[in-house]
């Protein structure tokens, strides 16, 4: 067994780039100004969006966003309940009615076919995930938006490098990614909106802070304007810089530590080949990029005898996190008991939901690790199926 504990995720920072932020620090200026403008520039260039606006999180872009729609009560937004928790959380903040979409069993995304049975005429917005750093697919999903004239909203938040056909996401249409921590990209907390409508960049732009016409200023010559003005009643979603600073430099190793992703991924597909109980999710077969967020397995529990919890904790006990992306939204205690959701809903969210588990991945993990997870895998099926055969009590 393992001496020291293995996380599921952990982020990759280096030297340098505690020496950049310690300069932010010293620097004198610490809020948003250059090394955002810096970040958001080198951003575009990445994934080629036209325009990006960097956030204090992901959950912010989604809440400009949802706001620049104009969304209110009596709307609906079609979305996954295989997603985290925040962009439903918004959606009936605003008094609009989430409207769950099922999704494909061994992708946990999405598509176009089942969105499709979701619209009605008070459809608001349509708000799919790419999930666990594959891509969705897109060219059908952006046909149905544009024939029904309803925005598609990416939550790309496992998707910071992902590609659809040769286009990075966050490339064409609209966009919102994380930096959490444990996401590919981490500013410690963050996230990006992307756009191709400018007007509508410039839309969140000025939301995120105050709804200031900042912008007609140099932000970074001048800081905060006094002489700017209100346009419009907005929020405070900036990134400091010393945020920024961190996603300049993790973004220039973005590809590299994506690739080590993909080596460890590829290590645990082959691995996880003699243990017939678990389950990784299936790779898209349209030409697509993956980055790797998350190394998701489902688990076979009908043979194994034992719950996914039971398994997690198991694990646990044997030095190796494990994480749970995600709990179905609609089966969390508030959108139970509160909103009235009930299982039977979304039969593939739901089967997932109960079996799903993510194993320990992130750039600086060994080959070792993933050796290690396979060995305590192996010991926990095995010390069960021990325990069932032994126990009378079964
Ligand atoms: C992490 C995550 C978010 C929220 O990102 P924050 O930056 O923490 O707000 C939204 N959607 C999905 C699918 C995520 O994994």
């Amino acid at each position: 067994m393992r001496t020291e504990f293995l996380p599921f995720s952990r982020p990759s920072i280096t030297e340098e780039e505690i020496a950049q932020v310690s300069e932010v620090l010293r620097s004198g200026w610490i809020t948003t100004g250059a090394k955002n403008a810096a970040f958001e520039k080198a951003f575009s260039e990445y994934t080629g969006a036209a325009g990006s606006v960097a956030l204090a999180s992901a959950t912010a872009g989604m809440h400009l966003i949802f706001n620049a729609l104009d969304l209110k009560a009596g709307d609906e937004v079609i979305t996954p309940a295989m997603t985290w928790v925040s962009t439903v959380n918004l959606i009936v903040k605003s008094g609009a009615t989430p409207i769950f979409v099922d999704i494909q069993r061994d992708t946990l995304m999405t598509n176009a076919d089942l969105i499709q049975t979701k619209i009605t005429n008070k459809t608001k917005a349509i708000v799919p995930v790419h999930f666990a750093g594959a891509s969705l697919d897109l060219n059908p999903l952006r046909k149905l938006a544009i024939e029904n004239e309803i925005p598609l909203i990416e939550d790309a938040a496992h998707a910071v490098g992902t590609s659809y056909h040769d286009e990075k996401i966050g490339k064409n249409g609209t966009a919102i990614f994380s930096f959490h921590p444990i996401k590919n990209l981490t500013t410690g907390e963050g996230g990006m909106f992307c756009s191709d409508d400018l007007d509508l960049v410039e839309k969140i732009r000025r939301l995120k802070f105050h709804g200031l016409g900042v912008d007609a200023f140099d932000r970074q010559m001048q800081g905060r304007s006094p002489q700017a003005e209100v346009l419009e009643a907005g929020f405070k979603y900036n990134l400091t810089d010393i945020a920024a600073t961190l996603g300049i430099s993790q973004l220039q190793r973005l590809d590299q530590m994506n690739q080590q992703r993909e080596k460890l991924a590829q290590l645990y597909l082959k691995k996880l080949e003699e243990i017939p109980e678990i389950l990784p999710l299936s790779i898209p077969t349209y030409p697509m990029k993956h980055s790797w967020h998350l190394f998701i397995v489902r688990l076979d529990i009908e043979k194994m005898q034992m719950s996914r919890d039971e398994f997690m904790a198991d694990l646990k006990r044997e030095n190796i996190g494990t994480g749970l992306h995600f709990k179905a939204v609609h089966l969390h205690k508030f959108y139970r008991e509160q909103l009235g959701f009930q299982r039977g809903l979304l039969p593939n969210t739901e089967w997932n939901s109960d079996r799903i588990c993510s194993l320990p991945l992130f750039p600086d993990m060994t080959e070792q690790d993933v050796d290690d997870v396979i060995l305590a895998i192996k010991r926990v099926l095995k010390n069960d199926s021990v325990y069932f055969f032994s126990n009378p009590c079964f």
